[in-house]
Parts: structure tokens; sequence; C-alpha cells
């Protein structure tokens, strides 16, 4: 699909509309429920949907085949096209990933040159990654260059 119906997008315009409110930070924030994992949800036409999916083939057209909407605000609740980003998924996750560790995350030596950097993601299991490096502050630069390398 290439396009998508002008009838269809002015519809689905006309009902996000109504459903979210603009913040300070330009963010259009779904007033309406949302889902577990913290994304809004619509129902347009008898159909289940993702708030910021809906959106964005409201406003910009269809999301290109096996492509994720990465929110480039970080706020899951924004359904503002112009936050929103058609990223691979792996694109996504490492952006994710990067997002994450750029806030968060802990490093300590667990013996024979190995420093290991934990971090969580999204409430998902630890995950970790070992870091060989004579010192502590040489871990940390490595770590901190993983994280730069994981932004595409
Ligand atoms: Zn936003």
């Amino acid at each position: 699909m290439d396009t998508i119906n002008a009838q269809w997008q002015s519809k689905a315009r006309g009902y996000l509309a109504s459903r979210y409110r603009t913040t300070d930070t330009g963010c259009w924030e779904w007033s309406q429920s949302c889902s577990d994992n913290g994304y809004g949800k619509a129902k347009f036409q008898q159909v289940q949907v993702s708030a910021h999916r809906l959106s964005y083939m409201a406003h910009v057209g269809p999301i290109p085949e096996g492509m994720a909407l990465d929110h480039l605000c970080m706020n899951k609740r924004c359904v503002n096209p112009e936050h929103l980003e058609a990223v691979t998924p792996r694109v996504n996750s490492r952006r994710a990933v990067y997002a994450y560790l750029g806030r968060n995350y802990t490093l300590c030596f667990t013996g024979r040159g190995l420093w290991q950097a934990a971090y969580e993601l999204g409430g998902r299991p630890r995950r970790r990654k070992h870091f060989r490096s004579k010192d502590r502050a040489e871990a940390v630069r490595k770590v901190e260059s993983f994280i730069a390398d994981l932004v595409p």
C-alpha cells in the first residue's frame, strides 16, 4: 500500500483531534486510555490500533512494511506525527537501548579485568555486557563509546 484514501485520512484526523492535548514540548499527548506498554489506545472504525500509528497513517501516510515508529520525543503517549519517525526495528531497539543506557547503567568489576555494564529495558530482565579493561575509568570510556555507537 503506497497511499491511503484521503477521505479515510481526513476522518481519522477528525477522530484524533479531540483525543489529545498539546504539551509545552509540542507533544500531542493522548488523553484516552493507554495499553500496558504505555502507548495510546485508539479504536477507529471498529479497529483497535495504537494511537501513534493511527496518527502517522492519518497525517503522513502508510507505515512502510516492517518498520517501527520511533518516538523522537521519548513520550510514548505522544501522537504528534512530527515526533514520529519510521525506522527499522533494529534501529528502534538500538535507540531504546541508547536512551536507557544514556541515563542509567551500573558498572561493576567481575574480576580478571572484566567490567560488567548492566541495565534494564522497559521493565524487561536485566541485560549485561562485559568490557575488558585495566581500570574503571577506561571501562567507563568503553561503555560510553559503546553507547554512542548504538546511535545510527
Ligand atoms: Zn512528542
